[in-house]
């Protein structure tokens, strides 16, 4: 992925983020992409210690992609952001437990979601430039990702300081409070990675780090200790309030600044979590009992608004610093009963409608991969794992995802009239059959009038594919829809490009599939005329397969039988895919040329073929590669 590069050098696996000018800003694909390779490296021989960097000066990671959350959050689907957080603070775990060294560089901001990802790990490098914090008070959050694990462990009442006023700490503080273990010069670095990979040892880190400079955390620490040993935050406001000091008065202004709210759940629980008992896991299932509220009934909305949305620095909290009643933090810390964080890879409820020839094996796969799939056929049919539902609309009633792959664009349309009213707000209707562009905008049109989210996402890669979970998707609609779908994507299959809006997955489906029937008809042309030139099939394959004529469909698909890779003609010319279905297709690309006004051929002669072929001859039932016979038993004219 283009945000992040993984790859192992000599004995070390190397993850760099690679956003710098999003100041490597944590998204949800990052950390699957990252956990993915943290799991493969644990059990890898070749593979003795871990690199975690990242690109640019600026920032090892200034926190998670909060702007993504806030529209999800403002269109009222919390589960994406929910999602997102089970996800990420699993990763938090395992980073923190690794079993071998994992190193990582902290330049410049490294905050929040950066703290997460390199602030737990066996070796964390701090240098001149290293800002950290956690400062997800100021957008009415709490300490999250492992942060009051740090917090809660800081010496003194430092993790109550730092929680709250979301102080931004040098190289010197950072080692004083416990969020990073080396001072090593940051010129120093990149030697060090190329000996960490060379040697798989980090005895290299204790030889080069060298006295960290002073840290002023240090020198408040006392000052600290007095003016934040407070039960609760209205202690802490009245100490500060009747403190004398300069830092008393500079410390008070910035909390009145704060979501008081925030501050006050930040500060129980560094309390609730301080003692022998702590472990990184015990921090992050509290943290999510306040993740999992905090959209509906906390700040971060308002917060994310004020600060990154329209910029006007003037949240406005739902509560005062003197009207704040301790029932509202009691009621976010609650126990989240079937919702607690279980550390297991997250589940979903997804609707399934259409459960045919690829459907069923799709619908079946995402069963298989731990998610609740309930599916609905008018034929009945069903698939392995997956729950039926009478009728599609109870169906899709509790579905975060909805999916539906039927025959065409009319059924589409119906099916979706039918179910959009009965989806919760902020699902996502993704449609992986291959039907018109507009069929494909009109239902993505009545989504979003409905509060929904859509997605366009047919596929290449047949019924073998989809039993394999190896399609590729071609995707259209908006970015925070992509982001929902694409774990999903990767279960189903290989690859899922994002086409751009909606509609866009479908035009990229039919230009491609007219690129097949033509290079098809080509290919089973070129093997006709070979035949009578009296060139044998074999050679014609050898020769076209390495020169400038090759195509898929020469080299995957060989339309004649017995010659290169297995296909459907070495099976009686059995679908594969149908003649039928390139019909249905070219028939598209040839609606959606004439609506806009392009000029396309050889997809008008293909069409007219295929038509000819399906309806008038032998092709009905039988692989579009039988153009082959077809053709070879013709003559010129004919
Ligand atoms: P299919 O005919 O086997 O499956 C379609 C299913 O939809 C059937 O089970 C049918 O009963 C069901 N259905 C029809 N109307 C319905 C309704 N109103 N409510 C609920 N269910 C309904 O077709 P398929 O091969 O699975 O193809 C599905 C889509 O995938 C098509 O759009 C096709 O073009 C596309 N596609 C197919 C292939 C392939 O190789 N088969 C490859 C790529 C894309």
């Amino acid at each position: 992925m283009s945000d992040l590069h993984i790859r192992t050098t000599g004995q070390a696996g190397h993850i760099t983020l690679t956003r710098p000018k999003a100041l490597n800003a944590l998204s949800h694909d990052m950390c699957l992409a990252i956990e993915q390779a943290i799991d493969a490296w644990r059990t890898d021989d070749s593979v003795a210690l871990v690199i975690l960097d990242a690109e640019g000066e600026k920032a090892f990671c200034a926190g998670g992609d909060i702007a993504q959350m806030y529209r999800s959050g403002i269109a009222g689907n919390p589960d994406f952001a929910r999602t997102f957080w089970r996800e990420e603070y699993r990763l938090n775990a395992k980073l923190a437990e690794y079993p071998k060294p994992i190193v990582s560089f902290l330049q410049g901001f490294t905050m929040g979601g950066g703290v997460g990802l390199g602030g737990h790990v066996s070796h964390r490098i701090v240098g001149d430039t290293s800002k950290i914090a956690m400062p997800e008070v100021s957008i009415g959050f709490i300490p999250d990702v492992g942060g009051t694990y740090r917090l809660a462990k800081a010496p003194g009442r430092l993790g109550e300081y730092l929680g709250l006023t979301a102080h931004r700490m040098t190289a010197g503080d950072a080692i004083h409070a416990g969020f990073a273990d080396l001072y090593i010069p940051e010129d120093a670095w990149p030697t060090l990675k190329t000996t960490l990979s060379e040697t798989g040892q980090t005895d290299a880190l204790t030889q080069a780090a060298q006295t960290p400079p002073a840290s002023a955390l240090a020198d408040q620490q006392s000052q600290i200790d007095a003016l934040f040993a407070g039960e609760t935050l209205t202690d802490v406001i009245n100490l500060l309030r009747h403190g004398t000091s300069d830092f008393a008065a500079e410390t008070l202004a910035t909390l009145e600044k704060l979501s008081p709210l925030s501050m006050a759940m930040t500060l129980e629980m560094i309390h609730r979590l301080r003692g022998p008992s702590l472990d990184i896991r015990k921090a992050l299932e509290l943290e999510y009992r306040v993740s999992h509220r905090i959209m509906e009934h906390g700040d971060f909305l308002e917060g994310i608004r004020a600060a990154i949305i329209d910029k006007d620095k003037t949240p406005h909290w739902r509560h005062t610093l003197d009207n704040l009643p301790s029932v509202a933090v009691s009621k976010m810390l609650m126990p989240l009963g079937k919702d607690t964080l279980d550390f297991k890879e997250s589940s979903m409820n997804i609707a399934f409608i259409g459960l045919g020839n690829m459907g069923a094996p799709m619908a079946a796969n995402l069963a298989k991969a731990g998610h609740t799939v309930t599916g609905f056929d008018v034929a009945g049919t069903t698939a392995e794992g997956v729950a039926m539902a009478d009728t599609a609309a109870k169906a899709v009633a509790d579905a975060a995802v909805v999916i539906t792959m039927l025959p065409n664009g009319q059924i589409l349309r119906d099916v979706a009239a039918d179910i959009i009213p009965h989806m919760a707000k902020g699902a996502v209707l993704l449609d992986c059959s291959t039907v018109d562009v507009d069929a494909a905008r009109a239902v993505a049109e009545l989504c979003t009038q409905s509060g929904l989210l859509a997605l366009d996402a047919p596929v290449s890669g047949g019924i073998g594919g989809a039993a394999g979970g190896t399609l590729t998707f071609m995707v259209g609609g908006s970015g925070d829809a992509f982001a929902i779908g694409k774990p999903l994507f990767d279960i189903m299959g290989q690859k899922a490009v994002h086409c751009g809006a909606s509609g866009n997955g479908q035009a990229a489906k039919i230009c491609n599939n007219m690129i097949l029937g033509v290079t098809m008809i080509a290919t089973c042309e070129a093997f006709s005329l070979a035949d009578k030139l009296g060139l044998s099939r074999e050679a014609m394959f050898d020769v076209v397969s390495t020169s400038s004529g090759y195509s898929w469909s020469m080299n995957a698909y060989c339309p004649a039988p017995g010659v290169g890779p297995q296909s459907p003609a070495d099976n009686d010319y059995k679908p594969g895919f149908a003649a039928d279905l390139m019909l249905k297709d070219l028939r598209l690309s040839q609606q959606a040329a004439e609506a806009a006004d392009a000029d396309t051929p050889m997809g008008e002669a293909a069409c007219e073929l295929y038509r000819q072929f399906v309806e008038a001859e032998d092709g009905k039932g039988r692989d579009f590669s039988a153009m082959l016979p077809r053709l070879a038993a013709r003559k010129r004219g004919e």
